[in-house]
């Protein structure tokens, strides 16, 4: 097909692979290219990227002028947009007919103004790391004055954008500004790292040791670890982007967090500090980041600022019994040097900045991280536990750089004061999940089919967010299409099914008649789940074959698949096993706590203990961690067995436990005792909730009563709806009286909201909904509607929300006479779903709060909205702060509110508004009777908006404030305005 037919038949889809983030990157680089190319002259430039009209129209305008200049300039934006596009969103746009472009142009050139131009597109991406640098060396060499300096810097645009200013600005400045900008990047090119040049030392020895590390490295990373080798996955075939995410973040860090950034200046917190502590759930793919890392600097792709990196895994060196220096740990752990081993490690003391460690699943580890013993001299001995937390906190190798990752609970303040700064992994985005199983399955109809499957089943397609439950669906295709439509709902249903597969997957012989698979396999589940349950409680996830014959384990059982093998570092040649997964773990021990009768009464209500109130006594600790010793759990195992595993043990153990599978157990295990079990574990449930609605504090006279939850409320919700029992969720919220549920930084993520919605809606009386800060995004929304009934106010700041939730969401809770409130500041939301919101407010004539704060909302966004708020009469509140609604949004708006009578506030702050908007906004002003506050600090107004402003005041004295910081006045102005009306706040 001609790359024009193409472009024109797929129009819709490009421009929502271009834009549908909301962020304009995507488009500036395919500008970026074009202009390096030479297909885009600076005429088109300024004719695409129109600040202040919407992303879409800008990416209409390109489409349409490289449609007109014909198939050659389709054909190149094509390969740009294939190069822009992360794989996930490019996944299925163009086929490999249009080629890859090249960045930069490779023909010469004759100019530095050139140079600038064809390398745009590369020096751009090379400029962000040293922007300062090149603006000090601009002024410096007098071709920049400070005011161009704070043009280039302002701090509304990002990075990229700051480069592409100082680029655009650069050329204005001629031939000796451009040369300048390019003999800075060059030389700052230059002084990263040269192995011949950087050390004296380096010599053929060194070449040699650093290519045995990087082949060994790449050894280790170029597999996937998980299905125990049956299947050799290369890790370039499967890996698919993550989302990674700042604690705190705000709508732009939703960009995706390359491997580069993890060093990078986004999200420092302390500056001296040299690690970087990447957290997230388990199964959420930290091993898998980490592995990539990996992979990418051994392949010499990534990461080549390191010239040697070295990679642990704390669940091996639980194995290291002896006392170790840096030196032996570095080389026997990781690789030994054949020669020299003296002068190698002189350099890296040398060169401490060339070096990164990491260290992979720090909560694993068995000893306590405390920060009692310093050490700072590499030559010393220590144990293994006291040279990580030296070398975490900095006392040991200063300067060099390292990579953790743990589950977010083990790491304390004690430690997180050492880290330079913490990023969240909160698994796949939806592209990401249909991404991974379009990668998983070579044959494309296939993974059509589970993908549909997925969409049909959205509690499915919730867990999906999880790496290991994305990949356990993706391999159990067969049984996933063969059960039925929405017949998985739980964690505990899914690894049901891979327990199953692999079963089948091994069984040569079809059972009896009437024995059903797991009866047929049940020694085997045992053993594996005694295995299982010793080594959760010990903290064990290493065994030895004398573990495995002490558990009675046979070849055969150790054959299903669930065992991997591993090596274990302190005993040479050695053999060991570990599960396929940590949750694989905590699934056989919570089989085996159901179904075995030699567990003891204690171990259900252990498992369901409370971990925080004991945590919190002990939070000056560094690394809450485990160190059980008996193999049952112990009275005083306070803190200890470690709780994140013990929870999802006894998340599992709920699901486990639930009546439907009552049928599957029948003859594995006594009914008598797995009905005591059950009941154990629902009251256990209860009396965990009870303790959490006794600590909500008595609210203050005149105040809603209000509960914040701590994480473990989350757990135990989720227990609840692992079983599946509307009798236990009734049970749990029947004695929850609260007006205003605030669950924020609570880590809330699509399957959260699926067990949330599942126990709240039992409750009795409405309630407001807080959810903010979370990662709740458009599969979350969609799941959280069945408890929409007993909301009165939804809380979803910082989201990770777009417009496709936004209509499912408004279906419902229309014909709710209780919702009345929405906030949805920070999120992705765009024009597009303003319509829903402008039928909203048609339709639903008590509904009180709109907040649409920090999205991308412009003029036509404002328009729809102001259709709707024509016909509303109860509207009171209505935020649109940082959105770009300009003058004509500000003169629809106006133009709806001006005849209405419940408006009490209005926030239009930084949305571009000028005179011509206040002017309007003053009609609201002379005639509302309700409004109280007019926000519009941040915008463009002049002394004659604000004149405007002043003479509608002196019509109405319902107004108490009008705030007008940072506009467009002089101080002067300033002061004369202010003596006019004492309402005007500047
Ligand atoms: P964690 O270390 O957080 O427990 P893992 O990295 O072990 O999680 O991930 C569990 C499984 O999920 C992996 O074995 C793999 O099958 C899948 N997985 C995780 N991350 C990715 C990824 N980025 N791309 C493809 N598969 C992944």
């Amino acid at each position: 097909m001609l790359s024009q037919e193409v472009l024109l038949k797929q129009r819709a889809e490009i421009l929502h692979a271009l834009c549908s983030s909301g962020s304009s990157e995507h488009l500036e680089r395919v500008v970026d290219m074009l202009l390096a190319q030479g297909e885009l002259g600076w005429e088109d430039y300024q004719n695409v990227l129109v600040p202040g009209r919407t992303l879409y129209c800008n990416a209409r305008q390109l489409l349409d002028l490289v449609y007109t200049k014909g198939a050659e300039s389709c054909g190149l934006f094509f390969a740009a947009v294939k190069q822009v596009l992360p794989e996930a969103q490019g996944a299925g746009l163009f086929s490999s007919e249009f080629p890859s472009s090249s960045d930069d142009r490779e023909k010469p050139q004759r100019t530095f103004t050139e140079a600038l131009l064809t390398q745009r597109p590369s020096l751009i991406s090379k400029l962000q790391g040293c922007l300062d640098g090149v603006l000090a060396a601009l002024v410096e060499s007098g071709h920049f004055s400070s005011s161009d300096c704070d043009g280039v810097q302002l701090p509304i645009h990002t990075p990229s954008q700051q480069a592409r200013r100082l680029l655009d600005h650069v050329r204005s400045k001629g031939e000796s500004a451009a040369a300048v900008v390019l003999q800075y990047v060059e030389h700052t090119q230059e002084s990263r790292p040269n192995l011949e040049e950087t050390s004296p030392t380096l010599n053929k020895e060194f070449v040699k040791y650093r290519k045995k590390l990087s082949s060994s490295v790449s050894a280790q990373s170029r597999f996937l670890s998980t299905y125990g080798g049956t299947s050799h996955m290369p890790l370039d075939d499967i890996y698919t982007d993550l989302h990674l995410e700042l604690p705190n973040s705000s709508g732009d860090d939703y960009k995706s967090f390359d491997f580069e950034d993890i060093f990078g200046p986004v999200g420092t917190v302390n500056e001296d500090a040299d690690t970087v502590l990447v957290s997230g759930e388990a199964g959420s793919g930290k091993s898998t980041w980490l592995q990539r890392l990996h992979l990418l600097w051994a392949q010499g792709v990534g990461l080549q600022n390191f010239v040697l990196l070295f990679p642990f895994s704390c669940r091996r060196l639980n194995s290291e019994q002896r006392d170790l220096s840096v030196k032996e740990l570095l080389f026997q752990h990781c690789c030994w040097p054949d020669r020299e081993q003296e002068e190698i490690f002189q350099f890296i003391l040398d060169h401490p900045n060339l070096v990164l460690f990491t260290f992979d699943g720090l909560d694993e580890l068995k000893q306590n991280l405390v920060d009692e013993h310093i050490i700072c001299c590499p030559n010393q001995q220590a144990p293994v536990h006291v040279l990580l937390f030296n070398l975490i906190q900095g006392s040991l190798m200063k300067g060099v750089r390292k990579v953790v990752t743990s589950r977010p609970e083990a790491v304390g303040p004690g430690l997180k004061k050492h880290l330079q700064k913490e990023v969240h992994l909160k698994g796949f985005s939806p592209s990401g999940i249909n991404c991974f199983v379009r990668k998983h399955h070579n044959d494309p109809n296939e993974a059509a089919k589970v993908l549909e499957s997925l969409q049909a089943n959205t509690a499915l397609l919730g867990l999906c967010h999880i790496p290991v439950l994305c990949w356990i669906v993706s391999q159990c295709h067969k049984e996933l299409l063969g059960c039925g439509e929405g017949s998985l709902q739980t964690v505990t249903d899914v690894y049901l099914m891979i327990l199953q597969h692999f079963f089948q997957h091994h069984s040569t012989f079809k059972g009896a008649v009437g024995v059903n698979w797991l009866q047929q396999n049940l020694g085997t589940v045992l053993r594996l789940g005694q295995l299982a349950l010793e080594g959760i409680l010990n903290s064990s996830y290493v065994f030895s074959v004398t573990d495995l014959e002490t558990c009675s384990l046979t070849e055969s059982d150790i054959c299903m698949g669930f065992l991997i093998q591993t090596k274990n570092m302190s005993l040479v040649h050695s053999i060991c096993y570990e599960f396929l997964h940590i949750t694989m773990q905590c699934f056989f021990a919570a089989i085996y706590t159901i179904l075995s009768s030699n567990t003891g009464r204690s171990v259900i209500p252990k498992l369901f203990e409370l971990h925080e109130m004991k945590k919190r006594s002990l939070s000056s600790a560094c690394f809450y961690l485990p160190c059980a010793n008996e193999h049952t759990i112990s009275e005083d195992h306070s803190t200890t067995a470690e709780s994140p595993n013990l929870q999802i043990t006894a998340t599992f153990a709920s699901g486990l436990l639930s009546q439907r599978y009552r049928k599957l157990w029948f003859h594995c295990s006594s009914s008598v005792l797995l009905e005591k079990k059950a009941k154990q574990a629902a009251k256990c449930l209860s009396k965990g909730m009870q303790q959490h609605f006794k600590s909500i504090p008595q609210p203050v006279q005149g105040e809603k009563k209000s509960m914040h939850a701590m994480p473990e409320f989350v757990w135990l919700i989720k227990c609840i709806y692992e079983m599946q029992e509307t009798r236990i969720a009734k049970d749990a919220m029947s004695k929850l009286e609260v007006d205003h549920l605030k669950l924020t930084y609570c880590n809330i993520g699509p399957v959260e909201c699926t067990a949330l919605a599942f126990v709240l809606q039992h409750l009795k009386n409405p309630v407001g909904i807080q959810l903010d800060n979370n990662s709740v995004g458009d599969v979350g929304v969609e799941q959280l509607l069945p408890c929409m009934h007993v909301c009165n106010s939804l809380y979803l700041r910082n989201n990770n929300i777009t417009d496709e939730s936004i209509r499912k969401l408004i279906d419902k809770v229309i014909h709710l006479d209780n919702f009345r409130k929405i906030a949805l500041f920070n999120n992705r939301l765009t024009d597009a779903c303003t319509q829903h919101f402008s039928y909203l407010l048609k339709t639903k004539q008590n509904f009180l709060s709109l907040r649409l704060g920090n999205n991308n909302i412009t003029a036509e966004g404002a328009k729809q909205l102001a259709e709707g708020l024509k016909f509303n009469n109860s509207l009171q509140y209505l935020g649109l702060w940082g959105n770009k609604i300009g003058d004509e949004g500000a003169k629809a708006l106006a133009s709806a509110l001006q005849n209405g009578n419940s408006i009490v506030w209005i926030s239009l702050v930084g949305n571009g508004v000028g005179s011509a908007g206040a002017i309007a906004l003053s009609n609201i002003i002379r005639n509302s009777t309700s409004l109280e506050e007019l926000w519009l600090t941040e915008n463009c107004i002049t002394r004659t908006g604000v004149e405007s402003l002043t003479q509608a005041l002196k019509h109405n004295d319902h107004v108490k404030s009008v705030w007008l910081k940072n506009n467009d006045l002089s101080s002067a102005e300033v002061e004369k305005l202010q003596k006019t009306e004492s309402r005007l706040v500047f």
